[in-house]
């Protein structure tokens, strides 16, 4: 019998269960490109509900407990002397959420001398030390799709918020003002904008394809080439760097991994390069971007707006720049948390346990470390590799 640790994000300060605002989500039956939905046994939550924070529990302890696990959920997981570090010397499954990290540093994975499985409930695995975990042989999974279409949507909400100027606007109605030149004063329309999309996988994808009705140039980078087909129907402009993808952007949407090559990308050198003016969203990861450089480049005009949903590192302090940075349309972590696709990562957490304690595979598509190496979605998205030629996109 094994003993999960999973961390979540605290319970609604109101309490839990919320209100909810609706009775059902929608049933999604298949995501784009035919690849299929989490199939676990049996789920044990309503769709629809909060499973996300520590009372939800993922709707996974009624299920774990009745097969003799012994389960401990908390949301207290930073500090030596938080619950997580106590807990985890003889846990032998972590599960956590992106948008609240129990970050497995290569320190606290050789203290978890029991650990043999790390689940992201979600996309995005960086918060584990990857080479320690290979190091170690642990396997680390991803719910890979579960959250996608969800952060695509609030990636095309941002992007309209900067370029409408939205914040300003909502800020004078509220205020009781009716200043139409102040509210307009830095507000435009995207159609004809030149939209640049780092990374164009799942969420790049989706988000080239819920931009193009909008009547703007859209362009890529990514190690991978798309397919020459694709490119065709969305109108987009291959570009082979980052560096050479941004000089010709109005605005910049960014959805690569945080690797080794990713990290502080965003840095001064590379938004100095960019037309003045320039809008950047950032819902892959905070630290892509280097803090301070957002924070001058916004100061001196050279950007027009930044938003995103992620921080470096989460929860953000209180006193972080970007919370109060001009122009910036910050949202806490929550894109891929919403609770329609809370339901499916909650559901795709389950499938992976259920395979796991079976001894049956996982996915490949939800592997990102396996075995001592990078496997499935993490060769093709985490592992180091040269850009490739069209059509190679996995
Ligand atoms: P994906 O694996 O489908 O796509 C990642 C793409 O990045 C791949 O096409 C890969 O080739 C490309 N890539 C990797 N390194 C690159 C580099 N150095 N240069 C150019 N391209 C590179 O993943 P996805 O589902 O599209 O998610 C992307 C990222 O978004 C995740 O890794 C995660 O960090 C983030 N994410 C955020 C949220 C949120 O709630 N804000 C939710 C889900 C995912």
């Amino acid at each position: 019998m094994a003993k999960v640790l999973i961390v979540l994000y605290p319970d609604p300060v109101t309490g839990y269960p919320p209100e909810y605002a609706r009775d059902t989500v929608p049933e999604i039956t298949e995501y784009p490109g035919g690849a299929t939905l989490p199939d676990p046994q049996a789920i044990d939550f309503v769709p629809g509900q909060l499973l996300g924070s520590v009372s939800g529990g993922l709707g996974l302890k009624r299920w774990l407990e009745s097969e003799g696990h012994t389960v401990v959920i908390t949301s207290d997981k930073e500090g030596a002397d938080s619950m997580f570090e106590r807990e985890l010397p003889d846990a032998d499954v972590v599960i956590s959420q992106p948008f609240w990290p129990a970050y497995l540093t290569a320190d606290r994975i050789e203290r978890a001398e029991k650990l043999q499985l790390v689940i992201t409930a979600g996309i995005g695995s960086d918060h584990t030390d990857l080479n320690a975990a290979n190091a170690r042989g642990i396997t680390v999974a991803e719910v890979t799709y579960s959250n996608s279409i969800s952060v695509a949507e609030h990636t095309v909400m941002q992007v309209l918020v900067l370029v409408r100027d939205f914040v300003t606007q909502h800020r004078i109605s509220e205020e009781g003002g009716w200043n139409i030149a102040d509210a307009v004063s830095r507000s435009y329309d995207l159609e004809g904008m030149r939209v640049g999309v780092f990374a164009a996988g799942r969420i790049g994808r989706a988000v080239i394809e819920r931009l193009a009705p909008f009547g703007v140039r859209l362009s890529y980078t990514d190690r991978f080439r798309l397919p020459r087909e694709y490119e065709e129907r969305y109108g987009l402009t291959f570009h082979d760097s980052i560096e050479s993808l941004v000089r010709e952007v109005d605005v910049l949407t960014v959805h690569a991994p945080l690797t080794d090559e990713t990290r502080g990308l965003l840095d001064d050198e590379l938004l100095a390069t960019m037309p003045r003016g320039a809008y950047i969203v950032n819902p892959a990861r905070g630290a892509i971007a280097d803090r301070d450089a957002i924070v001058r480049a916004l100061e001196s005009g050279r950007l027009a707006g930044y938003a995103g949903d992620v921080w470096d590192p989460q929860p953000a302090p209180a006193g972080h720049p970007w919370r109060t940075m001009p122009h910036n349309a910050m949202t806490t972590h929550t894109s891929g948390t919403s609770l329609s696709g809370q339901a499916r990562y909650a559901a795709g957490t389950r499938e992976i346990l259920e395979r796991w304690f079976a001894g049956e595979e996982i996915r490949p598509e939800y592997l990102i470390v396996e075995g001592g190496g990078y496997r499935g979605t993490g060769a093709h998205s985490y592992a180091q590799q040269p850009t490739q030629a069209a059509g190679e996109q996995a």
